[in-house]
Formats: C-alpha cells, sequence, structure tokens
C-alpha cells in the first residue's frame, strides 16, 4: 500500500527527493535499538521488515522556522519583575535533547537568592496582590493568556527546542492548554465568594511550586494561573533542563506589568533551589509536580510545619479494552495513550490491558500503526515522536526496557532511523507481560508500551489496580453502564471513557496513593490555593 501525501510532495520533489535518500542512507547505516527488525530498501522506498506490504510514507521535510525565538546566550532569574543575576548562584547550560546543542546559560539560584524571591513575593502578597480586588487580578491574568496567544509560536518553537517534542504538541497542545489555564482561572478571580469555599476565603500567602520537564510551560500555567487568581502570589522552580519556556512566561508577566514580586521564577538544581524553596519558613503552600520519590521526601520534609501541600507524581495507567471496543478508535487512542510526548506523561497509558478475544488483533493492528509513526527532529511538522528529554531520561528508559526483555516480555519496535546526536528512543511494545515484570510495575515515563490481558471485567479492575500508583485510566467499550461501573471500580484519580490523554482546564487532574494527592484544574484547584 503506497500512499501520497500532495500537500507535503508539493512542498519540493527535489527536497523530498534527497531526504528520502539520507532517510534511506542512514537506515542503512544504523546498528538500530536491540532487537528491531530493519528496514529494507524496496524500488527506492523504505519498508517495514515485517510488512513487506506496508510501504512507510514519505513525506518531505516541514520544519518551523526557529526564527521566531531569540535566544539570550544567558538567562538571569526573575525576582520581584526583573531579570537578576543570582547573588549566591551561579550557572549551567540548558541543551537542546534532539542535538546536544546548548542553548543558553541558565542561571542557577543559590540560598539567598531564594530568599530573596520568598522574601518579595511576601510583600507582594501583604501589600499589592493579597488587597487586591478580584476583578483587578483577572485582568492581569486575562492579559497574561491574551499575550500568550499572541506568541503562541514562539513559545511552542522554544518549548520543543528545548523539551524535545514535537513542534505539533507543543503548538497544539501544551501551548494551547496553558493559555486556557489562564483564561478559566482569569474568569474565577472574582468569583472566589460563591465559589462553595464559604463566604469569604482567603489566599493563603506566598506558593512555592515545582514542576517537572516534561510539560515545562503548561505545569507552569496550571500552577500558577489556580494560585494567582485566588490571591497568592509565587516564587516558581521549573525543572533544570527545560527552563526557557518558563522564563519567556516571566517575559510575558513583565510585558502584562503584572505588580514586581506576584510571580518569581528561579531556576537551578531540585536538590539545591528546589530543596531550600520548599522549605523555606516564607513559604505557605508547596505545590509539587515530579516524581514519587521526591515527593516523598518533601511530604518528611514538611510534616509538622503546617504548610499546604499538593502532590502531583508518577503514574502506572491501565488503558483497557474490551471486545465490544470501537477499535479504530482504540488503536489510536493506545498510540496516544503512550506515545504522545514520548510516553514522557505522569497519565500515560503505559499498560495496555486487553481483553483476551481480541489481544492478536489488537496488537496486530497495533504495530501497523506504529510502523507509520515518525521519530525525528521535534521542529518538523510531521514529526510524531520526538527526542527523550535528557540523558538519564534515556538511560532510565533503555535500563527498564532491557529488564522487560532480560524477565521475558517479547519486545517489539518499529522499524525507524534515529538520529545519531541527541538522545532518542524507538517506540516499544512489550507482549508476554506478566504483571510481576518491572515494566508492568514501575513507570517508565518513555515511550514503551507493556500489554496484559484479562478475560473479565472483574479481572481487568483487579489488574489495573495492581499498582502503587492512582492516576489515570482508560477504558475502551461500547456499554455505557460497563464505562460507569468500571470508573467506579477503578482506583485512579482520572478515567478516560473511549478516549485518553484529554485534559481541560475545568475539569480536576490529581491523583491517589504514590500518585499524591490535592487536585489541579477547576473548582478543585482553586480551593487548593484557598484558606477555606
Ligand atoms: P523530579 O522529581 O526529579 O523533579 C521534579 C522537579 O522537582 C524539578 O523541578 C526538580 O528540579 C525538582 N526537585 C528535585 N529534587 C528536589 C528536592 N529534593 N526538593 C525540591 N525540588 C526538587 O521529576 P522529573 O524527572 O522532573 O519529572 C518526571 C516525574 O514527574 C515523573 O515521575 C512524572 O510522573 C511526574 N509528573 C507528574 C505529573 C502529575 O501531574 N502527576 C505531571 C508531570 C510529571
Amino acid at each position: 500500500m503506497t500512499k501520497s501525501y500532495p500537500d507535503h510532495k508539493s512542498e519540493g520533489a527535489a527536497g523530498a527527493e534527497l531526504a528520502r535518500r539520507d532517510d534511506a542512507t542512514e537506515a542503512r547505516k544504523r546498528a538500530d535499538a536491540p532487537g528491531q527488525p530493519s528496514p529494507v530498501e524496496e524500488s527506492g522506498q523504505l519498508v517495514a521488515a515485517d510488512r513487506p506490504d506496508q510501504v512507510a510514507f514519505e513525506y518531505a521535510p516541514a520544519p518551523e522556522s526557529r526564527s521566531v525565538v531569540h535566544l539570550q546566550p544567558s538567562y538571569g532569574l526573575f525576582i520581584d519583575g526583573a531579570f537578576v543575576e543570582p547573588v549566591d548562584g551561579n550557572a549551567y547550560k540548558t541543551e537542546n535533547p534532539a542535538t546536544e546543542e546548548v542553548l543558553a546559560e541558565i542561571a542557577a539560584a543559590g540560598l539567598e537568592d531564594v530568599d530573596r524571591a520568598v522574601e518579595v513575593a511576601g510583600r507582594a502578597q501583604k501589600e499589592v496582590w493579597g488587597p487586591m480586588p478580584g476583578a483587578e487580578r483577572a485582568k492581569y491574568l486575562f492579559r497574561v493568556a491574551r499575550i500568550m496567544q499572541e506568541r503562541s509560536r514562539e513559545l511552542a518553537v522554544l518549548e520543543s527546542l528545548d523539551n524535545g517534542k514535537p513542534i505539533r504538541e507543543s503548538r497544539d497542545v501544551d501551548v494551547p492548554l496553558a493559555a486556557a489555564h489562564f483564561f478559566y482561572y482569569a474568569g474565577w478571580a472574582d468569583k472566589l465568594d460563591y465559589a462553595g469555599f464559604g463566604p469569604h476565603p482567603a489566599p493563603i500567602g506566598v506558593a512555592g511550586q515545582v514542576i517537572p520537564w516534561n510539560f515545562p510551560l503548561m505545569m507552569a500555567a496550571w500552577k500558577l494561573a489556580p494560585a494567582l487568581a485566588a490571591g497568592n502570589t509565587c516564587v516558581l522552580k521549573p525543572a533544570s533542563t527545560t527552563p526557557l519556556s518558563a522564563l519567556l512566561l516571566a517575559e510575558i508577566i513583565q510585558q502584562a506589568d503584572l505588580p514586581p514580586g506576584v510571580v518569581n521564577v528561579i531556576t537551578g538544581a531540585g536538590s539545591l533551589a528546589g530543596a531550600a524553596l520548599v522549605a523555606h519558613p516564607g513559604i505557605d503552600k508547596v505545590a509539587f509536580t515530579g516524581s514519587t520519590e521526591v515527593g516523598k521526601d518533601l511530604q518528611r520534609a514538611l510534616a509538622g510545619t503546617g504548610k499546604h501541600l499538593t502532590l502531583e507524581l508518577g503514574g502506572k495507567a491501565a488503558n483497557i479494552v474490551f471486545e465490544d471496543a470501537p477499535l479504530d478508535q482504540a488503536i489510536e487512542g493506545i498510540v496516544n495513550g503512550i506515545f504522545f510526548n514520548q510516553g514522557e506523561v505522569c497519565c500515560a497509558g503505559s499498560r495496555l490491558l486487553v481483553q483476551e478475544s481480541i489481544a492478536d488483533t489488537v496488537v496486530e493492528r497495533l504495530k501497523r500503526r506504529l510502523a507509520t509513526l515518525r521519530v525525528g527532529d521535534p521542529l518538523d511538522k510531521n514529526t510524531d515522536l520526538g527526542a527523550i528529554n535528557n540523558a538519564a531520561q534515556l538511560e532510565k528508559i533503555r535500563e527498564l526496557s532491557d529488564a522487560g526483555e532480560a524477565e521475558g516480555a517479547i519486545r517489539w519496535s518499529p522499524s525507524c532511523t534515529l538520529p545519531s546526536k541527541g538522545y532518542w528512543f524507538a517506540p516499544t511494545v512489550f507482549t508476554n507481560v506478566s504483571q510481576v515484570h518491572r515494566i508492568a510495575q514501575e513507570e517508565i515515563f518513555g515511550p514503551v508500551l507493556s500489554v496484559l490481558t484479562f478475560r473479565t471485567p472483574e479481572e481487568a479492575v483487579a489488574k489495573a489496580n495492581n499498582t502503587v500508583y492512582g492516576l489515570s485510566a482508560g477504558v475502551w467499550t461500547e456499554k455505557g453502564s460497563r464505562i460507569l461501573w468500571m470508573a467506579g471500580q477503578l482506583r485512579a484519580g482520572v478515567v478516560w471513557a473511549n478516549s485518553f490523554n484529554r485534559f481541560d482546564p475545568t475539569s480536576p487532574f490529581g491523583g491517589y496513593r504514590e500518585s499524591g494527592f490535592g487536585r489541579e484544574g477547576g473548582r478543585q484547584g482553586l480551593g487548593a490555593y484557598l484558606d477555606v
């Protein structure tokens, strides 16, 4: 089956031909990840070795221009409305994970810098932002949202450069959702008295917010927007490998003319700046998104301090497909569930539970679909999977995948060409997975799917709940009653029905058990920033 896409072909036949030749040469050169069938060349086209009837689609490269982003050689900390050099910190480099190119030098905050950021946030909260009428605060938040929309292309390209995610996802998911959070919470700012939290809910004070590298801008928006709407001020610490979009957001906040000190962004190491921030006596509320390991440390460190705490941690979600499911949609849902954002998603559907009667069909169709995924340049608009964010994460994915093979699961990846520079991992499916395997229990946080089977709904529930996590789940079936029954049985904060990885600012998101506690999004997300 050969498919052609006139739109892309029209972008330049000569370019397409060169790209095709490059691809083919690369594919021949490359010793791929272990266990991968090699692509073969057939009448000038790449063909998946295990599907000789299926020709990989040919697209001309369609790179998004990076000229819209104006990278500075170095970035300071954003404290009290201005970018400043660290007082007692130093600097480190952030790189493009797709090429290992250094993008910029970033300030690493020291203890004095953290002190200063928390102090100005405390002053801004008491003197300016807290006393300000909600309707006035709303105007600032609406303004931030609008500027984010105006600068959306810049935000998307920068996010893809620093994180490695495909531009299609940063452009169509991360940036619009981040702006939508500001719009949504702006609407709440003057309605707090009617939000169901009592007659006059008060802001908590200064929020110390620590976020991970997988959705840098979106996580910043999830943290900042509700906190600010509720009258708190913020000190935000982005992950050290993805500081750039938070710093651009700081610039947008400056452009929106927020009073100095209301939002502060301190960059640097989690073990130093992050730990100092959450432990700081001037912080009243800690909101953390990241690994379960660090989340547990924070909970221990904050016990007895009286600080408010919400934790959004890891996950090992089950995506459950019943035999009556609409299979075409389910295949897309499985792909979206685990390969969106290279699987670096806390709520990723990393365990596929498929009813035994259709397991072979689903796996076969899934493999066929995966053979069409394009892994490569994050800035190319055709790319489905970009780069893994950092070397340590790639190592973790490799280690767990090797453990899967060693424990007896069967590993499969489509043939695909991985660039020689940067951090890359081919989409991978494990079958013959048992519940005790590490790949069925531990969060891999990469493009790796473990397939398990079940016979009855009860068995599906038991297997889905057989995890220390409890963040999300998906149910694919034609039966509404089964969806409702399953949703009641699954121990997960979010259950998607005939869909997966759908987010909306109006909808609360969060986990149970080792996935953390507290909710972000919706009215519940607002409550996490109010003293009620
Ligand atoms: P991480 O825990 O290593 O780091 C998260 C953030 O915490 C970073 O900013 C880091 O610098 C900081 N940090 C590290 N050590 C710290 C310490 N001792 N004190 C204070 N801050 C510290 O996690 P990561 O590798 O950046 O992110 C991946 C993890 O995040 C995965 O486990 C994923 O499931 C989780 N995650 C959860 C959600 C959710 O909503 N539940 C969303 C995204 C990511």
